[in-house]
């Protein structure tokens, strides 16, 4: 990639870069973007055009997009590792430095608002009617304001990271898979009876 083909460094990359990757703002949004420029002042991070920088998400909610923007930690790189577990926590690693920092957010940092849950349910059902969907509109932008205006610190505990860095990602070579003779990545292949089978016809030729 040449060097003109890079669109902005990070110094440039806002909010609204986040927004109009992820198509919305949110709450979510904005706890992605607080938590990654609080591990870019922790870490010393630029935007990671290979893979310098790596995470590990504990959820797989709004906040990722931020991340992915931000940081430029990104679902093709191999350096975005997202878990599915429900929590709003990051583990943030600086290649370069050895440095690495999980941020888990406040357990008192979020109170939720009962006006709010209460129109969530009716806005993304569809019942809302319009004066309705609008109230929810604007507590959803304080709540953003809100979080885009504490420091960092304030909404995440800093702890050890509870893995060590996951290895950089792997360049394979492309093998023919003998059951569907399609071309497939040698190391993503399972070997059954002395064969490299790809995982599709693993899992259905059974
Ligand atoms: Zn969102
Ligand atoms: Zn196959």
């Amino acid at each position: 990639m040449s060097e003109n083909v890079i669109l902005k460094n990070i110094s440039e990359r806002t909010y609204e870069d986040a927004i109009a990757f992820h198509g919305h703002s949110c709450g979510g949004l904005a706890l992605g973007y607080a938590a990654a420029l609080y591990a870019r002042e922790l870490l010393d991070l630029n935007y990671s055009e290979d893979e310098e920088v790596v995470v590990i998400t504990e959820t797989d909610s709004c906040t990722v997009d931020s991340v992915q923007v931000i940081l430029g930690c990104t679902a093709g790189k191999g350096n975005l590792f997202v878990n599915n577990w429900g929590k709003n926590a990051f583990t943030f690693y600086n290649r370069t430095t050895g440095k690495a920092v999980r941020l888990m957010m406040k357990p008192d940092f979020f109170k939720s608002n009962p006006e709010m849950d209460a129109l969530r349910g009716k806005v993304f059902s569809g019942k809302a009617d319009e004066k309705e969907a609008a109230r929810y509109r604007e507590l959803s932008n304080q709540r953003v304001a809100d979080i885009l205006s504490t420091p960092g610190s304030q909404i995440y505990d800093v702890k050890e990271p509870q893995q060590p860095i996951p290895e950089k990602a792997k360049i394979f070579d492309n093998i023919i898979c003998p059951i569907c003779g399609e071309s497939v990545g040698d190391a993503r292949c399972v070997e059954v009876g002395g064969q490299k089978i790809c995982q599709f016809c693993v899992q259905t030729q059974k």
